[in-house]
């Protein structure tokens, strides 16, 4: 059977790359192509950005509250074709559809109508100077944006960054990764039913080479969104520079789970547990890819950890009872084995896991043997300067590291290049606090983990990023300022 194709969508119309050529879109759970998608390239690029252009005047034209109006019909019609997408995306990226369908749908949904409320929220300040000129701030629009997406949780991110930016009164072309689009390629019809004039928002795919540097480079296109790694947010950084383009950058991360020993050991082992051995078998940004455990409860914690992994069903992201599905894409697979060899050879200790392949399936299932499976994984280093511990693996494989005071444990949290998340467990509420203080991380978890909401800003530091998104100031980063003065005539 000839797979389906997904064609970008620009101007309002479905169309495929000039160029004719299409990329094969993996389902990962078997391994075998289930769907095409546009190799596009600059051309595609320039047709998108020119639509957005025609189409930028008229939308930020429109008062804020119908923009919001707009939005929010937008919201409606996911949340209608919610099972159809979530189901489009979990054989796409093999994220489980319990995830896709039970968090990111309704979460992206109400993503989009928590945007929509922040549209006539915008202000400006008065500056008082004396004499007689009437000085004033404006934010503005910038016109139109780019926004890059990754493959892990695609319609999370599309309808996040979408909604916000076109809250602004923004036109959007939208580069999302190769890896994994059909879903939000399959979802753009209901932009313009939602009443988005056609040109407002374009999703053109692509490889990032290609397509993503052509959305970069390309000079009508005043501000672009990078969500990907940090490799990705190097190179956006150095194109940018020739258009001295804006940039906002949602990187990789390396979080930090730290476990201390008066934590309520079993709720800890849950939840480090569940922050990287689910959520896209760990291939979250925020994932709880480091456990720095005391060393007087590292082994009551590591076991209840390896509890919790043994319990986890791996198999069809489809199947309602599965809690981890397969690595998204052959390359991320490779990547990720590449880790469970080297981390033996570093010097981490196997703890659990390792397997891959089949053999990492919770039950045999030959319809099942070509995909990406990993076991859910557990190492344990004594040197937080590894490989192992310092690079972010994008997997179910995690790394436990010792610790005896206080001060080595931030010590170790902060060890490394990425400030996207971290946390702490304990019931000692002194302690919570000074961790909240110690760590250096854009967001802070205390006796939780892995907890993202649309009203909370999220951001990273460091090599993880630049600037929070969502909560009340999530427009910011879609406008630009100007200062006005006005004298009397
Ligand atoms: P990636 O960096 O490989 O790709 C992300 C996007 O960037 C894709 O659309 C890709 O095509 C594009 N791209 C790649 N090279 C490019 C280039 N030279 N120019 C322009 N665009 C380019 O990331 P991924 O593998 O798709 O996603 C996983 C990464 O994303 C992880 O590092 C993860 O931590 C990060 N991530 C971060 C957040 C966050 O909020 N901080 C959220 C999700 C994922």
């Amino acid at each position: 059977m000839t797979p389906p194709t997904y064609p970008n969508h620009i101007d309002g119309e479905s169309r495929p790359a000039i160029g004719g050529g299409w990329l094969d879109s993996t389902d990962p759970s078997t391994g075998r192509v289930w769907a095409r998608v546009p190799d596009s390239g600059p051309d595609d690029i320039a047709e998108a950005v020119d639509a957005a252009r025609r189409a930028a005047p008229g939308w930020a034209a429109v008062p804020p509250a119908r923009r919001a109006a707009v939005l929010r019909r937008w919201a409606q019609t996911v949340t209608e074709h919610a099972d159809d997408l979530a189901r489009t995306e979990s054989r796409d990226n093999g994220r489980v559809l319990r995830e896709t369908r039970g968090a990111d749908l309704p979460g992206g949904a109400m993503h989009i109508a928590y945007n929509a409320g922040l549209a006539d929220t915008v202000t400006g300040d008065t500056l008082h100077l004396g004499g007689t000129a009437s000085v004033s701030t404006l934010l503005e629009p910038y016109g139109v944006v780019g926004v890059i997406l990754p493959w892990n949780a695609p319609l999370a991110m599309f309808f996040a960054k979408v909604s916000g930016a076109l809250a602004a009164g923004n036109a959007v072309v939208v580069k999302p990764a190769e890896q994994a689009c059909c879903s939000v390629l399959a979802g753009c019809a209901l932009l313009e039913e939602a009443g988005l004039p056609p040109g407002a928002v374009n999703v053109v795919a692509g490889t990032g080479e290609r397509a993503g540097e052509a959305l970069v480079a390309h000079p009508g296109v005043a501000k672009v969104h990078v969500t990907g790694s940090t490799a990705t947010g190097r190179r956006v950084t150095e194109l940018s520079a020739a258009g001295i383009t804006d940039l906002s950058l949602e990187l990789g991360g390396k979080s930090a789970c730290i476990v201390f020993d008066d934590a309520d050991l079993d709720a800890a082992a849950a939840g480090a547990a569940g922050a990287v051995y689910t959520g896209g078998a760990g291939q979250s940004c925020v994932a709880a890819s480091r456990f720095v455990v005391q060393d007087t409860v590292f082994e009551a914690f590591t076991e209840r950890v390896r509890a919790h992994a043994r319990a986890l069903r791996v198999g069809a992201p489809g199947a309602p009872d599965t809690d981890m599905g397969p690595i998204a894409s052959e390359e991320q697979y490779r990547k990720v084995l590449s880790y469970l060899e080297l981390g033996p050879k570093e010097g981490a200790e196997l703890l659990f896991g390792g397997g891959s392949g089949p053999d990492a399936l919770t039950g045999p299932d030959p319809a099942l043997d070509g995909g990406y499976w990993v076991e859910p994984t557990l190492f344990r280093a004594d040197d937080g300067g590894l490989r192992l511990c310092q690079e972010e693996i994008f997997g179910p494989v995690a790394v436990a590291l010792p610790f005896a005071t206080e001060e080595e444990a931030y010590a170790i949290a902060n060890g490394t290049g990425y400030g996207l998340a971290g946390g702490a467990w304990t019931r000692d509420l002194a302690r919570a606090r000074r961790a909240v203080s110690a760590i250096d991380a854009g967001t802070v978890w205390i006796n939780t983990f892995r907890r993202i909401h649309w009203a909370v800003p999220f951001g990273g530091r460091k090599q993880s990023g630049n600037l929070p998104s969502n909560g009340p100031d999530a427009l910011r980063e879609w406008l630009t300022l100007k200062a006005a003065w006005i004298e009397p005539a």
